[in-house]
């Protein structure tokens, strides 16, 4: 780490060194006070790096890193924050090592094929990215040890540029990692490590950077290196590659790549856990050991369940992984001899008794080598039992109920800095401590309505700032068509109620529903006075057609001067521009086709900043909504075509509650009544859906009990 900072930071005084290390350690993502830090030295430059301090450092001329080195007031305000960040770092954190009994040589192995971290990290596609960046980084706050496994994505990131004609166009950019705070793990002889991963042919190897994330690492792998074939090297080039092969080999690096990376570095786990199916093959891995050891398979197996965690997170059929056997026999003919089973028996593994010839199903996989499994909401594992029944009533070894944990956001990295103030304020400066627990958010009741309005107020006009500020660059160095920048929001008016629809175009989720009865929704956005304005972002994964069309629909309404500059799409939608939106628009709009919709967590950080959740009632809003912290639609059954029904319910809610109490304004200005339900989202939701939340729940269910398990096995 000393060698990093001297290469990477050469202009860094001695005096302010450690700020080297902070900018290594994301934990300045998720602490205002630690951003300040940069900020401070110079603003323009914290800017133009796009809040990433790596970049800044390595860009900034020494003089001025020497100047703010030799100023007092600088110097006390580094000493401060240095000192929090180590204090921080060096500390096991608390919660953990109260809470769970025993947990010596306790270590929690987290897999997941991706993170939503930051967006100078672009490793993420969606919302199971920023679950698993979440987790770990509560993980970290509440001191759970858990080490994560990944991959690095050299082509991982596609910029979206919308064409003329609203068709989606992907530019794939490579992340320049010098820039970004990762680095290479190094071997004994200083080399960048490098790991093999077991029973493939040609052989795979992968090279291995860190990431810390607080007392968290992140370990990601990367196969494009200078020994592997080039066939090889492209298998960690993106995210959810659609041909079938590469993706068996994806998830075989991550898999069994990634447990081979626990030993190499010599990580001794007692729990695995599995974000999602991809990385299923882990658990093969776990039962492999246990048999080398001795063991019979049913034994192996046996413990391999009680020390296994698995988190499901998709109730479409389509969106879990089958590999046609045929392709399983070609890459694990070698395996199952290890195992001691036979070809069939190994197939039965992933075997989903309900569709027993589709192929090799990752989520079977799963579901029989993980006792604790769970849902992501109370719906969806409703919907889970059913999808499974097959599987989990086969009175098998395997059979039984899935629990649930609602998913959570982590409150730090989505409360907006000024909101977070409010609260100091008003809930007292350690509210953020134990911000899990329901009673301090009654306070939220304390903050003046004027106070909290004008707050909001100022994070609107700061959204579509940023928005006219992206459209210009576009006028000026693409020379884009007038009309592509009224579609991208230069018409943005910060006095006018606004929407904010910003996800996946992925179809289930409907972002075209609201333009269903077009003269409709022109009626409601052209109000003379009382008008309506709707900000759409999002990107469809680069092989789905259909998705692009929904979001080409979208875009040309957007250009459509009937809308009259009042809807927009932005473009290129990523965690820094999320963040822009769910703080800055006025309601938060969602309607998927339920019950696809198994958590949903956008919804949430919008909640969290006094931004209401208006949404049919599908996966956590069915939980959230209590009748007065936003609007709910959608209870009832429709058999076939629900996008009327549901559209209407948009449009009559919309009319009849949205837009009079938003424009039902008190002397001085503030909508009270509007007021009163953003206090209301931020009081019931703020403490429910944080991952604080959560995070305790995965313990106290599943990382305790299994933990508990693994300590029995072993003594
Ligand atoms: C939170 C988040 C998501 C997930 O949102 P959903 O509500 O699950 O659709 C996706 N992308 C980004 C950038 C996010 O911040």
């Amino acid at each position: 780490m000393e060698q990093l900072i001297d290469r990477v930071f050469p202009n860094l005084p001695e005096r302010i060194r450690g700020l080297g290390y902070v900018a290594y350690n994301l934990w300045w993502s998720w602490h205002p006070e630690a951003r300040m830090l940069f900020k401070m030295i110079d603003r323009q430059a914290w800017k133009e790096s796009v809040h990433n301090p790596v970049k800044m450092l390595r860009e900034l001329p020494g003089e001025i890193l020497e100047k703010v080195a030799s100023d007092p007031d600088y110097i006390k305000y580094y000493d401060a924050i240095y000192a929090r960040y180590k204090h921080y770092v060096n500390s096991k954190g608390e919660w953990f090592w109260q809470h769970v009994e025993s947990p010596n040589s306790s270590t929690i192995a987290y897999f997941s094929a991706e993170y939503g971290l930051h967006h100078s990290l672009p490793f993420y596609a969606g919302g199971l990215g920023f679950l698993a960046g979440d987790h770990v980084k509560e993980c970290s706050d509440l001191g759970v040890p858990v080490v994560a496994i990944g991959f690095m994505y050299p082509e991982g990131y596609v910029r979206q540029k919308i064409r003329e004609d609203g068709w989606q166009e992907g530019t794939d950019e490579k992340i320049d990692r010098e820039f970004a705070a990762i680095r290479k793990v190094q071997d004994e002889n200083g080399k960048h490590l490098i790991v093999q991963v077991p029973f493939t042919e040609p052989a795979i190897y992968v090279a291995l950077w860190e990431i810390a994330i607080g007392r968290v690492k992140l370990y990601l792998m990367d196969t494009d290196i200078d020994h592997n074939i080039p066939e090889v090297r492209k298998i960690s080039a993106r995210l959810y590659i659609g041909d079938i092969e590469k993706r068996l080999k994806q998830e075989i690096v991550l898999g069994i790549g990634g447990y081979q990376v626990l030993k190499t570095l010599g990580i001794e786990h007692s729990i695995i856990h599995l974000n999602e199916g991809h990385p299923a093959f882990a658990v093969l891995e776990l039962m492999r050991d246990q048999i080398k050891e001795g063991k019979n398979f049913d034994d192996a197996l046996s413990e391999t369940r009680n020390r296994s965690v698995f988190t499901t997170h998709t109730p479409v059929p389509a969106g879990h992984d089958v590999f046609p056997f045929p392709l399983i026999e070609k890459y694990f003919s070698l395996y199952w001899p290890e195992l001691n089973l036979s070809k069939e028996a190994f197939f039965e593994l992933g075997v989903n008794p309900e569709t027993p010839g589709a192929g090799f199903n990752m989520t079977a996989l799963a579901l029989k080598t993980c006792r604790f499994r769970n849902a992501v909401s109370k719906k969806h594992r409703e919907v889970t039992q059913k999808m499974w029944q097959g599987l989990l009533k086969s009175g098998a070894s395997y059979s039984g109920e899935i629990d649930y944990v609602t998913n959570g956001i982590h409150v730090p990295t989505w409360i907006e800095p000024k909101i977070m103030l409010l609260f100091n304020k008003y809930l007292g400066p350690d509210w953020i401590d134990h911000h899990d627990d329901p009673s301090i958010w009654e306070l939220v009741d304390e903050i003046p309505d004027k106070e909290l309005w004008d707050v909001h107020f100022g994070l609107k006009n700061k959204l579509i700032n940023f928005i006219r500020e992206r459209v210009r660059k576009r006028w000026i160095e693409d020379r884009i068509n007038p009309s592509i920048a009224m579609a991208e929001g230069v018409m943005l008016d910060p006095t006018v109620l606004t929407l904010g629809f910003a996800r996946r175009f992925a179809t289930y989720k409907r972002a075209n529903l609201i333009l269903y009865d077009r003269e409709r929704l022109k009626r409601i956005v052209n109000n003379r006075w009382r008008p309506v304005q709707i900000i759409f972002a999002g990107k469809a994964h680069p092989a789905d057609s259909p998705g692009k069309q929904v979001l080409q629909e979208v875009f040309l309404a957007a250009r459509d001067p009937e809308f009259a500059g009042r809807i927009a799409f932005v473009e290129d939608y990523g965690e820094q521009l999320a963040q822009y939106m769910v703080h800055g628009v006025d309601v938060w709009l969602n309607n998927p086709i339920p019950p696809l919709e198994a958590s949903g967590t956008s919804g949430m950080k919008a909640s969290l900043n006094g931004v209401p959740h208006f949404s049919i009632l599908d996966g956590w809003w069915i939980e959230g909504y209590n009748g007065e912290n936003g609007w709910a639609f959608g209870e009832e059954i429709v058999d076939d075509d629900r996008n009327e029904v549901d559209a209407r319910a948009i449009y009559d809610i919309l009319e009849n509650k949205i837009v009079p109490l938003y424009y039902d304004v008190s002397s001085e200005g503030v909508p009270e009544g509007w007021v009163k339900i953003m206090k209301a989202a931020i009081k019931s939701n703020g403490p429910r859906f944080s991952a604080r939340r959560m995070v305790k729940e995965y313990t106290s269910k599943f990382y305790g009990p299994a933990l508990a398990e693994s300590h029995k096995i072993r003594t």
